[in-house]
């Protein structure tokens, strides 16, 4: 019988990279919820709606019916791209220019309406992982298993690091850093739907597993 995972925690603790495996071992859809509001994150950035001097709330709320994301598939055997009115913005979204604005445009009240709301009708069929930051307490409060990551801020800045390195994207790890510990302390402390461990979620410190038994920890649960 196919179930519904919920896999929360705080930034770059590897809930995609499990999720993944999940989904793929399983026969599951993944879906990347943070991958939705980092597109709406985009979308304000390219219309004047934030920069480093201002936030336009109001723009942003007028705006957001405009906003249409979808999950695409180039072909059946990849993975889904996300789409932002028609385009595929796949790769801009995971800029460190979108981490820094992410987490204020997340935490409007009317973003997370809209995008709850669509996170639901995707889980509506079993057999979905989805990652966030509440997928267990707020889109799938039912979810048959909810697991929350943790790990060392140092280590997930390290994985981070590399992750945007790696995509050739000149970095400091110091920057890095002080982004994750800023979003960290915006989504734990923001009035709406705040990150927190969903109170039957299982909590996996992956701080010193390697991704091999992070798979098998996770994957067992998963069958339990
Ligand atoms: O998962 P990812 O790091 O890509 O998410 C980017 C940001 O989107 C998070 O730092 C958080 O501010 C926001 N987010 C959220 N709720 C989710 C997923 C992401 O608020 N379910």
């Amino acid at each position: 019988k196919k179930i519904t995972i919920a896999i929360d925690g705080y930034s770059s603790t590897g809930k995609s990279t499990v999720a993944k495996q999940l989904a793929d071992s399983l026969g599951y859809v993944y879906v990347d919820s943070g991958a939705m509001y980092r597109a709406v994150t985009l979308f304000a950035l390219e219309n004047n709606i934030i920069s480093e001097n201002y936030f336009d709330e109001e723009k942003l709320l007028k705006s957001l019916p405009e906003i249409h994301l979808e999950f695409r598939k180039k072909n059946p055997l990849e993975r889904a791209d996300i789409y932002l009115n028609g385009k595929n913005v796949e790769k801009d979204i995971r800029t460190m220019h979108v981490s820094e604005f992410v987490s204020p445009i997340a935490a409007v009240h009317e973003v997370r309406v809209k995008l709850v709301a669509q996170q639901k009708m995707m889980g509506a069929a079993k057999g979905v992982v989805m990652d966030g930051r509440d997928i267990g307490t707020v889109v799938f409060p039912d979810a048959e298993l909810k697991i929350f990551m943790n790990a060392s801020s140092r280590q997930r800045a390290q994985r981070r690091f590399l992750e945007l390195y790696s995509r050739g994207e000149e970095v400091q790890f110091d920057d890095v850093l002080k982004n994750i510990e800023a979003r960290d302390h915006i989504d734990t402390t923001r009035s709406d739907s705040p990150l927190v461990k969903a109170q039957d979620a299982i909590e996996v410190d992956n701080s010193e597993m390697n991704l091999d038994d992070q798979f098998h920890t996770v994957l067992q649960l998963a069958k339990d």
